[in-house]
């Protein structure tokens, strides 16, 4: 009988690493900090996903409940790895609850963080109750209740959403595209169009990166079905008088300031490495790459190689990723834990 694959992290690449094990007959162990299996899609409370329009609770849900019904794999919920010895073929993982798993091979899954809009303060969020982030309009949607002025309950009759919030922005060293939030952007802004249909929607953007087959599904259904207007602007600040949230810049376009009152302001938040990164990095002995996140070793000959023999990463914890991608290198570090537990991996691997 081989040892187990050690798996760290619940999200949608956990999940499809301990599923992918588990059906080629492999016993997982998958630990998990938070009392929930989903990552980020249940955590945080996302609606429908982008882009296969299923509810997250569904589409996630469904890869939750395969792993957990699956009798190889062993889930640790409440748990974290509080330390990690050995070598490739023989680890040793140290549990908070104070319990040992020997493992022959590792995938770290641990994902990302949102990012705090209180890091953006001139944009007014946490400063004015009616400025909030694509997450917090996600559980709008996904409670039931709606979208909502949060400072009185009614509904907006003029929404902002400001791209890449914590994303591309020098000025706070967060240099990356977090790749998906145009799209969830413009998915949320046909959503809040199909709710509330005398609402306006404006997406304030720098550019559009509704990529590959996603510019038409998003980018110019929004515009054409939905009537959702994009203006190209750099915004200076979010202001209130006392009832509407004021969003003023300007738009680079025709190159005049630009003043408008909203409703509602809408950050559409990017994606930060997982705040415990550093601590992950030291358990693990993994190296991060400049930005924070996990380094991929030589992506091209072992899947989800990392730094360390025998221990692999998948997913938003090597950088922003979609749920898509994360779930197809969750699979293919699966296959290359699966190798170091039957024996099979080559020094390269
Ligand atoms: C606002 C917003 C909306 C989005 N909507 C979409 C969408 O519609 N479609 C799409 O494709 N993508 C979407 N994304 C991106 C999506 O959230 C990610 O692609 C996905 O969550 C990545 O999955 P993951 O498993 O890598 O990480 P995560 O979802 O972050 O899961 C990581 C898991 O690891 C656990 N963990 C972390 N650290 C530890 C530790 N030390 N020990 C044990 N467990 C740990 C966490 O609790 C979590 O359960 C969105 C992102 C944002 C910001
Ligand atoms: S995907 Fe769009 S909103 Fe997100 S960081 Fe990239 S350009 Fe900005």
């Amino acid at each position: 009988m081989t040892k187990t694959v050690l798996v760290v992290g619940g999200g949608p690449a956990g999940l499809s690493t301990a599923h992918a094990l588990a059906q080629a007959g492999q016993h997982v162990t998958l630990v998990e900090k938070e009392d929930r299996l989903g990552g980020a899609p249940i955590l945080d409370g996302y609606a429908k996903l982008v882009p296969s329009g299923e509810w997250a609770k569904d589409a996630i849900g469904g890869m939750v409940d395969r792993v957990t019904d699956n009798p190889n794999v062993d889930v640790r919920l409440n748990t974290k790895v509080d330390k990690f010895d050995g070598e490739i073929g023989n680890f040793t993982a140290a549990l908070s609850d104070g319990q040992q798993v020997e493992a022959a091979s590792t995938v770290l899954t641990t994902g990302f963080t949102h990012f705090d809009s209180i890091n953006k303060p001139e944009w007014g969020f946490g400063m004015y109750p009616d400025v909030v982030t694509t997450t917090q309009v996600e559980q709008m949607i996904s409670s039931g209740n709606g979208v909502r002025r949060p400072s009185n309950g009614e509904k907006p009759k003029r929404v902002a959403i400001l791209l890449c919030v914590g994303s591309r922005d020098r000025q706070i060293g967060r240099e990356w595209c977090s790749k998906i939030c145009c799209t969830v952007s413009a998915n949320l802004a046909m959503e809040i169009r199909e709710e509330l249909p005398d609402c306006h929607v404006y997406v304030y953007y720098m550019d559009i990166r509704t990529f590959g087959l996603l510019e038409t599904k998003y980018y110019w259904r929004s515009q054409e079905e939905f009537k959702v207007k994009y203006i190209k602007a750099r915004i200076a600040e979010v202001t209130s008088d006392g009832d509407k949230v004021i969003v003023k810049g300007e738009d680079t376009l025709v190159k005049r300031p630009i003043t408008i009152p909203f409703d509602m302001v809408v950050h559409a938040i990017g994606m930060d490495p997982n705040v415990d990164n550093m601590l992950i990095s030291t358990i693990f002995d993994v190296k991060l790459e400049p930005n924070g996140f996990l380094d991929r070793e030589n992506s091209y000959a072992g899947m989800g190689a990392t730094n360390r023999p025998g221990v692999f990463v998948a997913g938003s914890a090597t950088g922003p990723e979609t749920i898509d991608d994360s779930i197809a290198q969750g699979q293919a570090a699966a296959i290359s834990a699966l190798n170091v537990a039957r024996g099979t991996a080559s020094a390269a691997e």
